[in-house]
């Protein structure tokens, strides 16, 4: 069974304020296709391609939800995770698609926004978007109390 969330209100508030702060640094993404090929290019990355090998990730419009989310699908039929990732329009951008695209690697006996998430996604938005976008992040989450874990 998945932990507590214990701090996803404190999450999303610190990532919030980390798109104001980031700006137009913030790429927004027009259609699902787009996101979905800049994933599949991403994930093809050296540094991923172990991680990432087996993942399967398909991208959706976020038709009639607030938020985005990160839907987990066959993981008891197959050993390769599937994963429908869904990105309502106001959504499409690169910190929100990296915090989605942080869910499909996360461990699912963990919180689901815990210490463990907030460092994975540190790290890939300083692969994404480089090392000035993730210290952003970490103020913010330093703001909000968001507890991640040190490297
Ligand atoms: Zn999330």
């Amino acid at each position: 069974m998945r932990a507590r969330d214990y701090q996803r209100s404190r999450c999303y508030a610190a990532e919030r304020k980390a798109r104001e702060l980031l700006g137009s640094k913030n790429r927004s993404f027009e259609t699902v296709q787009d996101i979905q090929n800049e994933l599949e290019n991403f994930k093809s990355r050296k540094e991923f391609l172990e991680q990432f090998k087996d993942c399967q990730i398909r991208v959706k419009d976020g038709r009639g939800r607030r938020r985005p989310c990160c839907e987990i699908y066959s993981i008891l039929s197959v050993m390769i995770p599937n994963f429908t990732l869904k990105f309502p329009k106001w959504s499409r951008n690169a910190l929100t698609v990296m915090h989605e695209l942080t869910h499909t690697q996360i461990a699912v006996d963990l919180p689901w926004h815990g210490a463990t998430f907030c460092q994975k996604l540190l790290q890939l938005i300083e692969l994404y978007m480089g090392k000035e976008a993730r210290d952003v992040l970490q103020q913010c989450y330093d703001e909000y109390s968001v507890r991640y874990d040190t490297e």
